[in-house]
């Protein structure tokens, strides 16, 4: 249980609603910030805004998946106020207070270090990202049906990356009838595609691979869909960039083309809220219990 632990959730989506009757369940002290506009009722959750006192009593702070963008704000979809993290709001909160975000970006990491706060990355733990990639394949599968007039079966689909996401996407659209292709810069990771029974190449052949390529999917946070890809590539073919803000590719330049291109940030929480957060929420349940067991349960 978590009686007696003060734990803020800070914006977000619909994925923080399972988070909420998670930790509720946990009988944790729920203190919800953005969520002004949410229609649910959650008894005994307390709303208050980013300057209320009770910023002192916290010992954990969750924020949305995406955390903040890199001047501190934090979205939410359930309010219009303006949100913003920032040294003197962190300060407010106990020494000890935990922060909890999807993603860390600069801003976060530089922010929680001068504060001197831990913060744990949700989704770089293997065990959430490979959840995770569950519904961002669903949600892949649904954007290339949506962008194209050609049927996933016997297309040629090129993945780039071999990680927890790049793995997920390129089973399911081979499961799909697809020829796939995998990207990859590691002989590891190419031994891997083969055994997989797909076609690998190295990413340096990216561009040779571009020619005959009907649907090309990024996984890789890096400028990897460059100009000179992007030359390659049939005017037919579609662009899905997965990788997180500001992807991988150059949407300028494909957009020049006529080549459509589209980024998709967040699609577990577009395309399967509930599952998504349910996998946050019984992530940072078992966190905040082993937290609360090396503390020797002194909360
Ligand atoms: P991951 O496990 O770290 O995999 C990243 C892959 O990119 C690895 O294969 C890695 O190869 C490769 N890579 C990284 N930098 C590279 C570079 N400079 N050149 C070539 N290859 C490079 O990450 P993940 O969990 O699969 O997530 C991938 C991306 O998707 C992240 O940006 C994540 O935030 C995003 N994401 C998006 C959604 C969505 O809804 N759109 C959902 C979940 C995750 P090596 O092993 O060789 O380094």
């Amino acid at each position: 249980m978590l009686t007696g632990w003060n734990v803020a959730i800070l914006g977000g989506d619909a994925r923080q609603i399972e988070m909420i009757r998670k930790l509720s369940e946990w009988d944790a002290s729920l203190h919800l910030v953005g969520f002004d506009q949410l229609d649910y009722g959650f008894t005994g959750a307390n709303h208050i805004d980013m300057d209320d006192e009770e910023v002192e009593k916290f010992d954990v702070v969750i924020l949305p998946v995406a955390g903040t963008d890199e001047n501190g704000n934090i979205d939410s979809i359930f309010s219009n106020q303006q949100m913003v993290l920032d040294e003197d709001w962190v300060t407010r909160t106990k020494d000890e207070c935990i922060f909890l975000t999807g993603i860390a970006n600069n801003y976060l990491i530089d922010l929680l270090d001068k504060t001197d706060r831990r913060m744990v990355p949700l989704l770089s733990r293997d065990d959430v990202a490979i959840y995770n990639s569950v519904p961002t394949v669903e949600g892949a599968i649904m954007m290339v049906i949506q962008n194209t007039d050609f049927t996933i079966h016997s297309s040629r689909v090129h993945v780039l990356g071999l990680g927890r996401v790049g793995m997920s996407v390129a089973r399911a659209f081979h499961g799909l009838g697809a020829k796939v292709h995998v990207g990859v810069r590691k002989p590891a990771h190419y031994a891997r595609v083969q055994e997989m029974g797909l076609v690998p190449f190295y990413l340096n052949n990216l561009e040779k691979n571009a020619e005959n390529s009907d649907i090309m999917i990024n996984t890789i946070p890096a400028p990897i869909i460059n100009a000179s890809v992007i030359r390659k590539m049939p005017s037919h073919t579609f662009i899905l960039d997965l990788a997180s803000k500001p992807g991988g590719t150059d949407f300028r330049y494909a957009e020049k083309r006529g080549i459509k291109a589209i980024i998709a940030p967040s699609l577990p929480g577009i395309v399967a809220p509930k599952t998504a957060g349910r996998i946050l929420a019984n992530t940072v349940s078992q966190i905040l219990k082993d937290y609360k067991r090396k503390d020797g349960e002194s909360k």
